[in-house]
């Protein structure tokens, strides 16, 4: 069951909305988020809501963009100067290069419950990029690479597990997924309404901005 105090879960209570941070635990009743009514955190949490001034509520869609994909502030904030040197739109494609992370992909893909599972199955060294093993989370892959559980690793625990709680949920359409090789291809770019519609990006760039 899903701990109130566990930090985790006050990441999602913080920025009132779900973030999906403990895989499996997410879904269901036993979601601390959906039995606590979405209080704010500490004691007093109901108490404690105030009027929220301008900057405070572009931190606060700053903090939710980190949180729901797990970046440090540090790179998160070099994810936006790459993209405001860009030509295109810098909110977009803000989130697309957070949306083309390796940890995020193995996740969109169905391959872990969680993207804090999908960082950690990356980090172990079960996925390949290209037949090449790769395992830096914040791996950019693009379109025309091949992602897939490694050879000899399709059958271990960690993976086999993710693989059976994911199996038959929706995978987007910029990605196309052979679950029997446990593999999926990156065939473009994802649109904005294929990334995470709980991230407001426009505030994000306005926060970056000031
Ligand atoms: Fe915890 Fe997941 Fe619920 Fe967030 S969505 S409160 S991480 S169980």
């Amino acid at each position: 069951m899903a701990n109130p105090h566990n930090p985790v879960c006050r990441l999602c209570r913080r920025e009132g909305v779900k973030l999906f941070l403990k895989g499996e635990k997410c879904v269901g009743d036993r979601c601390t988020f959906t039995k606590r009514n979405a209080t704010p955190p500490g004691q007093h949490g109901l108490a404690r809501r105030r009027r929220i001034s301008e900057y405070g509520i572009q931190l606060r869609a700053k903090q939710r963009g980190r949180r729901v994909y797990g970046v440090m502030e540090t790179q998160f904030r070099n994810y936006f100067e790459r993209a405001s040197a860009g030509k295109g739109v810098t909110g977009t494609a803000l989130l697309q290069m957070l949306e083309q992370r390796l940890d995020n992909v193995v996740y969109r893909a169905g391959f872990a419950s969680s993207r804090a599972e999908a960082r950690q199955l990356v980090s172990h060294r079960h996925f390949q990029v290209d037949g090449k093993v790769v395992n830096i989370p914040s791996y950019q892959v693009r379109p025309g690479q091949v992602v897939q559980v490694r050879p000899g690793h399709q059958e271990k625990e960690p993976v086999t597990r993710s693989v059976a709680f994911r199996a038959g949920q929706a995978v987007p359409s910029w990605l196309s997924l052979y679950p029997e090789e446990l593999r999926v291809d990156v065939v473009r770019l994802p649109e904005r309404g294929e990334m995470e519609t709980s991230i407001d990006e426009q505030l994000i760039v306005e926060y970056y901005s000031r």
